[in-house]
């Protein structure tokens, strides 16, 4: 679990801000969710057989003997939302939501313990055209923040008739080779036969890749529905692969998935990945829901955004107040406060603790600032100031304190 200093925090909130700007702007809403769910909502929904249920929960009992579990993924406890507040009767929705997640897994670059996802889910939407709106919004955050080196595949897992069959075709191939299966594989061969193949481990990757794939399975409406989305992809100009054997890692996945994956960041390469789970708020005890969703990881997404080269906006102060003598101190802060009233979006940093003129000089150049203010007890006889450019050669000027506000506005705007 990492601490997120400050500087990369930064970067972090802009990301954040622009990822939010988009999904806001295709019409999502945001939907704030507690980080705690009764245990039972994730074994039902993500699936008792999977890697998260199995071994990644924080589970514990609350004071009262409930089990409790800090939240793997949001989409669980979306779908919960949506049902106990009544937001999906004879309504659609269309919501992002992010925040930490908690999976207790072997911390590496771009795995961690607590990770945070950035969430977009639309209940309600049975077809294509919502699927491959998720994907060209992702594709527009890529295209805006310019990230490369990033591809998308995608997938069909059909629906749970087409993949009862496909399942039979996959426990027959699997149990002729068993003698060659690890153990998680061979628990799951009876269980869970499809979670063999999204295997992490090496030795199994050769044996999955011989696997017979599920689009070779697909009923015929679920054919359409991914021909349709693909058709909608290319018109876009999204391009595509398709990857037969992508699965992903819960059980409540139907028909389309996909995942944006990238080769900068090392092994851990997907970085937004989603799908629809038309049978989940059924599942949950709700009303039968078509829904479909994906969760961008933000550490990877930061690790990629810095790979391609991308850089945060620095937040670093315009103007730095220094004030020397008496009485100047309280009359600075005045100063600074109607600067915030006058001059929209103005960065004021006070100087803080006294000092010298040469501390205080220093302290303004390290932090940054374009200009120091500097309020001595003549200048403040006079009704003036000193505005000391910090970043140029130029001279500092006095300005008379009523001009002070017009004339930074003007040197902010490059007037
Ligand atoms: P993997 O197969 O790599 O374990 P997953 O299927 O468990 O991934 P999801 O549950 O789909 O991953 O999570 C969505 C996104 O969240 C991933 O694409 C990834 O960017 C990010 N993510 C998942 N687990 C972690 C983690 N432990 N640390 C950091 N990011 C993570
Ligand atoms: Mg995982």
């Amino acid at each position: 679990m990492n601490d997120i200093l400050p500087g990369v925090a930064n970067t972090w909130r802009y990301l954040e801000s622009v990822v939010q700007d988009i999904v806001q702007s295709y019409g999502y809403e945001e939907i704030r969710l507690p980080i705690l769910e009764d245990t039972d909502l994730f074994k039902r929904s993500i699936g008792e057989v999977t890697d998260i249920v199995e071994k990644e929960m924080y589970t514990f009992e609350d004071r009262n003997g409930e089990s409790l579990t800090l939240r793997p993924e949001a989409t669980a406890s979306v779908a919960r939302a949506g049902m106990t507040n009544g937001l999906l009767h004879n309504q659609k929705q269309k919501l992002w939501t992010s925040g930490p997640m908690f999976r207790y897994e072997k911390p590496q670059k771009g795995r961690y313990r607590q990770f945070h996802q950035f969430n977009v889910e639309a209940l309600g939407y049975d077809g294509p055209d919502i699927d491959a709106e998720l994907i060209i919004m992702s594709a527009r955050m890529w295209q805006r923040l310019g990230i490369g080196k990033i591809r998308l595949e995608i997938n069909s897992l059909g629906v749970p008739e087409s993949r009862a069959r496909y399942r039979e075709a996959l426990v027959g191939y699997f149990s002729g080779v068993k003698n060659r299966l690890d153990e998680d594989s061979i628990r799951r061969l009876e269980q869970n036969p499809l979670r063999i193949l999204d295997s992490k481990n090496p030795d199994m990757q050769e044996i999955i890749q011989a696997a017979p794939v599920m689009l070779d399975y697909l009923d015929d409406e679920s054919v359409e529905h991914f021909a349709g989305l693909k058709a909608l992809l290319d018109a876009a100009g999204v391009p595509f692969e398709v990857n037969p054997r992508l699965v992903r890692g819960l059980d409540y996945y139907s028909r389309t998935v996909f995942e944006w994956i990238t080769d900068a960041l090392g092994s851990q390469g997907a970085v937004c990945s989603g799908g629809r789970y038309d049978g989940l708020v059924e599942k949950l005890g709700g009303r039968a829901t078509p829904a479909v969703g994906w969760a961008m990881g933000i550490e990877r997404f930061v690790a990629l955004y810095e790979a391609c080269g991308g850089e945060s906006p620095l937040t670093v102060p315009d103007v730095y107040i220094a004030a020397l003598g008496e009485g100047t101190q309280a009359r600075a802060f005045a100063l600074a406060e109607e600067l915030r009233d006058q001059v929209a979006g103005i960065r004021v940093e006070m100087n803080l603790g006294g000092g010298s003129f040469k501390s205080q000089m220093k302290r303004a150049d390290k932090s940054s600032a374009a200009y120091a203010l500097i309020l001595g007890e003549q200048e403040l006889s006079q009704d003036r100031i000193g505005l000391k450019p910090l970043r140029s050669g130029d001279e500092q000027e006095s300005i008379a304190l009523d001009d002070l506000a017009a004339v930074l506005q003007g040197k902010l705007s490059g007037a």
